[in-house]
């Protein structure tokens, strides 16, 4: 059974529609500052961070367009069980650099070019160091290694991007960060959905919304383990889990 089982989901959307928490979520993503973006999508590199809300949000945008919600699932279950071996681009860049839920694309896309340098650097070094202190554990665990690529991949500071109106210190950001959680703090009060209150990027949301969490991490720890057969493994779990 997944961990966000599929009727949870449709009794959120529900909920948020009623509620108006998708309106929220618009009015907040529509007040933030703007800023003039090359679109270039060198900064679509990873499985960015998300709230609940944003997943129902996107959730519902692919829900009547059956071609890209399943085209987008293949490219999920490509990230989330390759991660150990290959950098993938984030599953919603297309073949021309473009977001394909660019509507829907959550706030952490919304804010990246607005990032101070020094707030940049200082956390992509943190995450460079966690990265490498989790390679260590996995090594230690499982006995494989985590490709150097994906452990020491950096999504460079963006100088081309040009905000209208300077760019945010950190309170600002976790400011409008904390906007959205409200919007998730109403599903979770009012008891609509029952899920392990966990931080996940864009990518585990939808894999936690096909398989068990556990289940989905063990899996992906015997694929990385067993490299040689993972394509085929991959294959047959889409075969699977893509309805
Ligand atoms: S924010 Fe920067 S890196 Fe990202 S698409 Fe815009 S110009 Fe490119
Ligand atoms: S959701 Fe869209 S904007 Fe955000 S990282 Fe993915 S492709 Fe880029």
């Amino acid at each position: 059974m997944a961990s966000i089982n599929n009727r949870d989901i449709l009794k959120s959307i529900d909920y948020a529609n009623n509620n108006k928490l998708f309106e929220n979520l618009n009015y907040i993503y529509n007040n933030l500052p703007k800023g003039k973006c090359t679109g270039c999508g060198n900064c679509c590199m990873e499985s960015v961070g998300i709230n609940l809300i944003e997943f129902l949000n996107i959730f519902n945008y692919l829900k009547d367009k059956e071609e890209l919600r399943k085209k987008s699932l293949e490219r999920i279950i490509d990230y989330y069980f390759m991660e150990f071996m290959e950098k993938k681009c984030c599953p919603f860049r297309d073949e021309n650099n473009m977001c394909e839920i660019y509507e829907v694309r959550p706030l952490n896309c919304r804010l990246f070019g607005h990032w101070k340098k020094e707030d940049y650097n200082k956390n992509l070094n943190d995450v460079t160091e966690k990265n490498t202190q989790y390679k260590n554990i996995m090594k230690g665990k499982y006995g494989f290694d985590i490709s150097d690529e994906v452990v020491n991949y950096k999504i460079k500071y963006c100088e081309d991007f040009v905000p209208d109106n300077g760019y945010l210190s950190k309170s600002e950001r976790l400011n409008f960060a904390d906007d959205v959680m409200v919007l998730d703090s109403k599903l979770f009060i009012d008891g609509v959905i029952d899920i392990e209150f966990r931080d996940r990027g864009i990518v585990e949301y939808f894999i936690d919304s096909l398989l068990d969490q556990n289940m989905s991490y063990n899996i992906k720890v015997r694929i990385t383990k067993e490299k040689d057969k993972s394509r085929r493994a991959i294959s047959r779990l889409k075969r699977i889990l893509i309805k």
